[in-house]
């Protein structure tokens, strides 16, 4: 499937060519608890497990089921990109549809699998909120499928505040098997991250001890797939608008205030 498939991941993500479309809201349900977790260099990512019985669910946005959170990964720099550009880290969470009960039964049907990938951006300053998952990537350099405990763990800290928008494909995974029908959602706010942060994660090594510098796949050929996009309406209302809008604000009340 990774050499003939033609629904594969990642891909090129434009905006402009995006179809726009009207998905509701996410419903999240259990994520904004803390939870014990474990990470571990498996040789090709940096995988983070929850511990716990309880089921992180997330249902709506256009999904046609109930969707359960497996694990955490990461790749560096980012597999796909937005308009040419990509990011210094993208993070998948990956989900199973609840009624095929876990990953490796439901990665073999259509719509099985749920991924949702953050894009992080680069900052000048560190993100707080990662500093003890990147103090542990440092620690898990020399060792090799080793889990590490990390406690206090809010996943809703790697993930954008706002969910609401974001690009909506269907593609496939981006390791062997590369299997299709896995539904894409990519959120269109990013989280800001230094580059020295994103740097910790080049020194992890590979099975053959070599440095893992980098672990995207190449982009993949869209094939007439549809790529749409679900606009946040906050974001819609922010940004250069809200901006220009409080400036002229304040240039009014500065001549009142002058007069
Ligand atoms: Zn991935």
């Amino acid at each position: 499937m990774c050499r003939e498939g033609k629904k594969q991941s990642p891909i090129a993500v434009e905006k402009k060519r995006a179809l726009k479309k009207n998905f509701p809201a996410f419903i999240f349900k259990n994520y904004h608890d803390v939870y014990s977790t474990t990470l571990k260099n498996n040789g090709h990512s940096a995988e983070v497990r929850l511990k716990t019985d309880k089921e992180l669910t997330v249902e709506g946005g256009g999904l046609p089921e109930v969707y359960v959170l497996d694990h955490l990964h990461f790749h560096w720099q980012s597999e796909h990109t937005v308009d040419g550009y990509r990011y210094p880290l993208e993070l998948h969470l990956v989900h199973y549809r609840k009624s095929f009960g876990n990953l490796s039964h439901a990665v073999q049907h259509d719509k099985g699998v749920a991924v949702f990938s953050v894009l992080y951006d680069l900052s000048p300053d560190d993100d707080i909120e990662f500093t003890s998952l990147i103090s542990l990537v440092d620690k898990l350099k020399e060792s090799l499928n080793q889990e590490e405990k990390l406690e206090n763990f809010y996943v809703h800290d790697y993930m954008p505040r706002d969910t609401a928008g974001f690009y909506r494909y269907s593609g496939s995974l981006t390791t062997p098997k590369c299997n299709e029908g896995i539904i894409w959602t990519i959120f269109t706010n990013t989280i800001p991250i230094s580059e020295s942060q994103a740097r910790t994660f080049h020194s992890l090594k590979t099975d053959e001890q070599k440095e893992l510098t980098k672990n995207y796949r190449p982009l993949q050929k869209i094939n007439g797939r549809n790529v749409y996009l679900k606009v946040s309406p906050i974001h819609k209302s922010s940004g250069s608008s809200l901006a220009m809008s409080k400036y002229i604000m304040f240039v009014i009340l500065g001549v009142v205030y002058i007069h």
